[in-house]
């Protein structure tokens, strides 16, 4: 039997990956491209996955009738049954049928989900949670992402909007979330948490080797390496100040759901992964019941960079 392809996307506010993978789940070919969302429209979007797409088979030289499926995650509320894009934060889609128009160009069928919860599918079926059928998933990047699988299965609520674990509150008296809430989980421990403390202490006059991007902006995970190798005290307390909440997070979560695991994901974990998981593994004992803390796993994402990418596979029947 000749060999088939899949073909995955991890959609993004400000970058697209893709890979082909082989019938076997190995990549055998990837790309990245810059996503230009700012003014963009729908038609725009459909125009990037399809030059993606196109690219991707052009250049990894696979036959185009070999093409078996193309499956996505990207940002925003997703019926992952029917691809219709309720709502997506960074990309111009309402409402938006984005599967027809895909699968009619490609002759295949095409899958699509929210970001977060195809990379906790990913770790799932191929990474930190493998043979988990309770599991927790906190993707620490620009903002906070979460997914929940249950009983075996992802669980995304009612219309596909829950889940939403970067918007627990964990101090209402916190600063302000974009959401509009105030003390959201992501206020306070993702990059743009963490930018925020860092720019407060900066305003009072403290210093820092954090290199901070303009306007309002985050950092790269490798700037904050350099800076606590460094022994910068205003990002370590912002460190801290993250870790201090997913504990808080964390041990609730756990009380809840009584995971098997909890898998810690995102640009943060990737690179600094072991300081943020010793830090939330020595307190989240404080936050949770001893009786089931004492089961659960804390891991690292396995995948990285590819959770997404992985998890769209496992999307493809
Ligand atoms: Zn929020």
């Amino acid at each position: 039997m000749a060999e088939s392809y899949n073909i995955c996307l991890d959609i993004g506010g400000t970058k697209t990956l893709g890979a082909v993978f082989d019938s076997a789940g190995n990549i055998v070919y990837r790309l990245k491209k810059k996503t230009k969302s700012a003014g963009g429209s729908s038609q725009n979007v459909e125009e990037l996955i399809i030059s993606v797409v196109e690219e991707l088979i052009a250049k990894s030289g696979i036959p185009k009738k070999s093409l078996h499926a193309i499956a996505a995650g990207a940002p925003g509320v997703i019926n992952q049954e029917s691809g219709i894009v309720l709502f997506s934060p960074n990309l111009p889609w309402r409402n938006y049928d984005i599967v027809t128009p895909i699968s009619k160009k490609f002759g295949v069928p095409f899958y699509i989900g929210n970001d977060v919860n195809v990379g906790v599918l990913g770790e799932h079926q191929y990474g930190a949670a493998q043979g988990c059928d309770y599991v927790v998933g906190l993707f620490i990047g620009t903002g906070m992402g979460g997914g929940l699988i249950l009983d075996g299965k992802l669980y995304t609520g009612r219309d596909y909007k829950g889940a939403e674990i970067g918007h627990m509150v964990v101090n209402p008296d916190g600063p302000l979330c974009g959401c509009g809430q105030r003390g959201c989980l992501e206020a306070l421990s993702s990059k743009k948490g963490m930018a925020a403390y860092v720019r407060e202490q900066i305003a009072r006059g403290r210093e820092s080797l954090l290199d901070l991007e303009p306007e309002g902006g985050t950092f790269r995970s490798k700037s904050l390496k350099k800076a606590l190798r460094a022994h910068d005290v205003v990002a370590m307390e912002a460190v801290d100040r993250s870790c201090h909440y997913l504990a808080i997070a964390t041990g609730s979560l756990i009380n809840i759901f009584s995971p098997d695991v909890v898998v810690f994901g995102g640009g943060i974990m990737e690179s600094m992964g072991d300081i943020f998981l010793e830090k939330i593994a020595a307190s989240v004992g404080r936050y949770c019941m001893p009786s089931i803390g004492t089961t659960v796993q804390l891991k690292k994402a396995a995948l990285g960079d590819d959770s997404i990418l992985y998890g769209a596979l496992s999307m493809i029947p």
